[in-house]
């Protein structure tokens, strides 16, 4: 790691730290605002919040922004390292009137340590068992009222009792260039940098609408940068380095195309099921549905059916094939 002492800016500074200061998703902005202001007035706990989309979304900032705007403390915690009730009982009973609580990958916790969330979330209390076997008993413990936020790459593997308890549900959504070359922007000057219009926008398009990794290729782009001694970022040095990485002007990458070749080859074009496609690759059956998938599906690289992925005529024209297999496409590049 390096520190921020010698790149001068740190990757707290990075996040904005208030709803203002936060670009795009401008639906979830305004009903959060909404709900905010709503909670204030009336001096009542903000119902608790569902973010759900893939990784590098800004589901971690908004929750940090979220307790910022209620001026409330935030505890940060996950779905799988709380492994016992007990490891979530103790932070619950820590928590402090008005407190925030942040699980991330909250589709990942046990199911018997979920189940000690339901009354947290509904009556802010919990039952704790004490002791093991015949002598075991429950005891009551009241919890201060809290707010509930929990992340997810996947929510449609929410059980419906956990969903059900949350107020707001709020499905991010991949961010649009513009929103991105603002990102871009922000953060090159947060680093100290400046970056030129058309190299902002290049990076942007390349970053899969996702922050995330427009951030990290930025970090990649200012490194050649600061070696060739450029005052500004330019779009030469942009177009460098991704031909350095890998990443096309689609933003995909080795294992994006990997993906759509394996697809194409092996499984003749599809369909293919999850678990298939996954030893193919060597890579978790998860890496593929919540990193790879969500953007190839979003930009029309791969459907998918009850039956599994299928590669779409444009995969096959991107991958540079001239036949597609018969009977799939109906010509116009929709399924048949
Ligand atoms: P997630 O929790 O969804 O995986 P994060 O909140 O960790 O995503 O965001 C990843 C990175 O992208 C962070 O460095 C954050 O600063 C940046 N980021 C995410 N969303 C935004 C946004 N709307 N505006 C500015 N920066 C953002």
């Amino acid at each position: 790691m390096v520190s921020p002492e010698r790149t001068g800016y740190d990757s707290y500074s990075l996040r904005p730290k208030f709803l203002s200061e936060y670009i795009g998703q401008e639906n979830i902005k305004e009903r959060l605002k909404l709900a905010i202001q709503a909670s204030k007035m009336r001096g009542e706990q903000l119902d608790h919040i569902l973010l759900a989309g893939p990784p590098g979304l800004g589901k971690t900032t908004l929750a940090t922004i979220i307790a910022n705007e209620l001026n409330a403390n935030i505890h940060v915690t996950s779905g799988p390292i709380l492994e016992k009730q007990g490891d979530l009982a103790a932070i619950l009973t820590n928590l402090e009137a008005g407190d925030v609580l942040f699980i991330d990958e909250i589709h990942r916790m046990n199911r018997n340590v979920e189940e000690i969330l339901y009354s947290a979330m509904e009556d802010f209390q919990v039952d704790i068992m004490i002791g093991k076997g015949p002598a075991a008993r429950s005891i009551r413990v009241e919890l201060q009222p809290f707010t509930l936020i929990g992340a997810t790459t996947r929510s449609g593997l929410l059980t419906s009792p956990l969903r059900n308890r949350f107020g707001m549900i709020f499905e991010m959504n991949f961010y649009t260039q513009e929103e991105l070359k603002m990102i871009i922007t922000r953060a090159a000057e947060v680093m100290g940098t400046l970056i030129d219009d058309d190299a902002a926008l290049s990076i942007a398009k390349r970053s899969r609408g996702t922050p995330r990794i427009a951030i990290r290729l930025l970090k990649r782009v200012r490194d050649l940068s600061t070696v060739r001694g450029s005052e500004n970022i330019t779009l030469n040095i942009v177009e460098e380095v991704m031909r350095l990485l890998g990443v096309d002007e689609f933003g995909l990458d080795e294992m994006d195309r990997k993906i759509l070749k394996t697809i194409i080859e092996i499984y003749k074009g599809g369909p293919v099921g999850l678990k298939s496609l996954a030893a193919s690759l060597g890579i978790t059956e998860d890496t593929i549905s919540e990193v790879y998938e969500p953007f190839l599906v979003q930009s029309g690289f791969i459907a998918r059916g009850a039956r599994g992925r299928i590669a779409t005529e444009k995969a096959y024209k991107y991958l540079g094939y001239n036949t597609l297999p018969g009977g799939l496409f109906d010509g116009f590049g929709n399924i048949e």
